[in-house]
C-alpha cells in the first residue's frame, strides 16, 4: 500500500505529465539544431520549445530538413504541409539514399556547429 505522502507525488506526477501533454500538443515548433533539454549540438532538427524530432537537420533544403524520397504524387511534402517539386537528379540521390538537397547520406551527416536557423514559424 502506498502511504499518505506516496500517494499524493503519485497523483501529483500524473497530473503533471497530463498538463505537459497538453503544453507540447499546443506548441508552434521553432525548429534548429538545438536540443532544447541538453544545449548539445546534434545532426538532427529538433523543436527548441518541446523537444520534437524533425529527421536530420539541412543546410541546403528549403525546410532545413534533409529530404530522400517523395510522396505518392511524386512531391516532396514540408512539415506544414505544403508539397514542393523535388530538384532536378532526384530519382539517383533517392537509389543512393542520399539527400536531394545537400547530398549526404543520413548515416554519414556531420554535427556542424553552425547558427541555429528557423524552419517554420
Ligand atoms: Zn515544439
Ligand atoms: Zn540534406
Amino acid at each position: 500500500m502506498l502511504t499518505k505522502q506516496q500517494q499524493f507525488l503519485k497523483e501529483r506526477i500524473e497530473s503533471l505529465e497530463k498538463e505537459l501533454k497538453t503544453l507540447r500538443d499546443s506548441c508552434q515548433h521553432y525548429v534548429g539544431r538545438l536540443k532544447a533539454k541538453t544545449g548539445e549540438i546534434t545532426p538532427y532538427a529538433c523543436c527548441l520549445i518541446c523537444d520534437a524530432m524533425y529527421g536530420t537537420y539541412c543546410e541546403e533544403a528549403p525546410d532545413h530538413l534533409c529530404h530522400y524520397d517523395v510522396n505518392e504524387n511524386g512531391k516532396i511534402e514540408l512539415p506544414d504541409g505544403r508539397e514542393i517539386e523535388p530538384p532536378v537528379g532526384w530519382k539517383k540521390l533517392r537509389d543512393e539514399k542520399r539527400c536531394f538537397y545537400c547530398h549526404e547520406k543520413e548515416e554519414e551527416k556531420e554535427c556542424l556547429e553552425s547558427e541555429v536557423k528557423v524552419v517554420f514559424n
